[in-house]
């Protein structure tokens, strides 16, 4: 339950994530007459509404909630702070956003540049009709949310201790005969019961499967010597954690130590680096240079990490892609890995807030390897 109290306060947070939205798009050169946002991540982010459909109408001095009669009690309960307005049933959605505009007196109207084609092309007529035009307005919710205010930090949080929880659960079947998507069943129910989704499609790979980044879990049983990686997450309170963590089922070879040792070797000193001026890319740089070291760079096929938030790959983060410098208040994942095809791959996966002088671990499952013997 949420109370009245803390309903007020969270209403407070929106309306300061909308008061600098309006600065970031009205305060710039030419800016539209209104702000149109559609995203549900974004919604979510400038109002509270959980639903999948809706619209919020942003002028510098007006705002409209619009939705679907489908949600309009829901929409009552979670956008505690602005006018709703429903749209009348046997009627075009875009019709009522182009007349509430119009009522705003908008002649110019920014979208984001996440919008669809298809939603472009079915919004066009409703506005013509209505003389607004239409125009492109870059992604200025994204931007501000890649670094998370304080509300944020605290559900970040909570999700990152229910994946540290989850893993510390799931240790129980890291024994041999159990399948892998056994695992993957637990972790997913544990999550439910504590009240959370998965944030994605929970990874769970064993033996050479391990050597797949994102193989999808399947009815192979664990055997002695394999190597087992667990990838999942908590969406909890609407906020992602991503935790991946890689065990061996027996005892270690040489070959899987001296793997994991380079793997933990390359994360350890990533997030060592992290911290506010450097750039994304010099992170993910210095975890392939570590894993250089060891003569495993070439195995490792994808980005050091990404940013957590609302989406579980919620923006910018740490791969060659990335050139802006890290800011405090960013969270983002770290997750060196080395795969190695007939052999089988470690990944391990922390989850991180930048601080004003480096970073503060979110997830705190252990690191070092992790040997089942049995
Ligand atoms: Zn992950
Ligand atoms: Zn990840």
């Amino acid at each position: 339950m949420v109370s009245q109290h803390q309903a007020q306060a969270a209403g407070l947070g929106y309306a300061a994530r909308r008061a600098k939205l309006r600065e970031a798009v009205f305060g710039g050169k030419n800016p539209p007459d209104a702000l149109l946002i559609v995203n549900a991540g974004n919604l979510f982010y400038l109002t509270g509404f959980t639903g999948s459909f809706g619209a919020l109408l942003l002028a510098p001095d007006e705002a409209r909630f619009l939705t679907g009669g489908i949600y309009a009690t829901q929409a009552q309960g979670e956008v505690a702070d602005l006018p709703i307005l429903v749209n009348p049933t046997l009627k075009e959605f875009g019709e009522t956003v182009a007349e509430t505009a119009q009522a705003l007196g908008v002649r110019t109207l920014g979208v984001e540049n996440t919008v669809s084609v298809a939603w472009l092309q079915g919004m066009r007529k409703p506005m013509r009709k209505v003389g607004i035009r239409l125009k492109p307005a870059g992604a200025p919710v994204d931007k501000l949310r890649r670094v998370k205010d304080a509300d944020e930090i605290a559900h970040l949080r909570a999700a990152a201790q229910l994946a540290d929880a989850t893993f510390e659960h799931i240790q129980r079947l890291f024994q041999p005969d159990i399948a892998e998507w056994d695992i993957a069943m637990e972790i997913d129910f544990y999550l439910r019961r504590q009240g959370a989704y998965p944030a994605f499609e929970t990874i769970a790979v064993s033996g050479e499967r391990s050597a797949l980044p994102h193989g999808k879990p399947s009815e192979r049983r664990l055997q002695n010597g394999d190597f087992v990686t667990v990838d999942f997450g908590a969406r909890l309170n609407g906020y992602c954690s991503d935790l991946t963590r890689t065990v061996v089922i027996g005892s270690a070879s040489p070959e899987q130590r001296k793997i994991y040792t380079a793997v933990l070797d390359a994360l350890n000193r990533a997030i060592d680096a992290i911290r506010p001026g450097v750039k994304g890319k010099q992170v993910d740089a210095l975890a392939r240079k570590t894993l250089d070291g060891y003569g495993l760079a070439d195995y490792f096929g994808h980005g050091l990490g990404h940013s957590l938030g609302i989406a579980v790959h919620d923006g910018a983060g740490l791969s060659f892609r990335d050139k802006k410098p890290l800011e405090a208040g960013m969270a983002l994942t770290v997750e060196p890995g080395v795969y190695v095809p007939g052999l089988g791959g470690v990944r391990i996966e922390q989850d991180v807030l930048v601080t004003d002088n480096g970073c503060e671990l979110l997830t705190h499952a252990p690191v070092e390897l992790l040997e089942f013997r049995y």
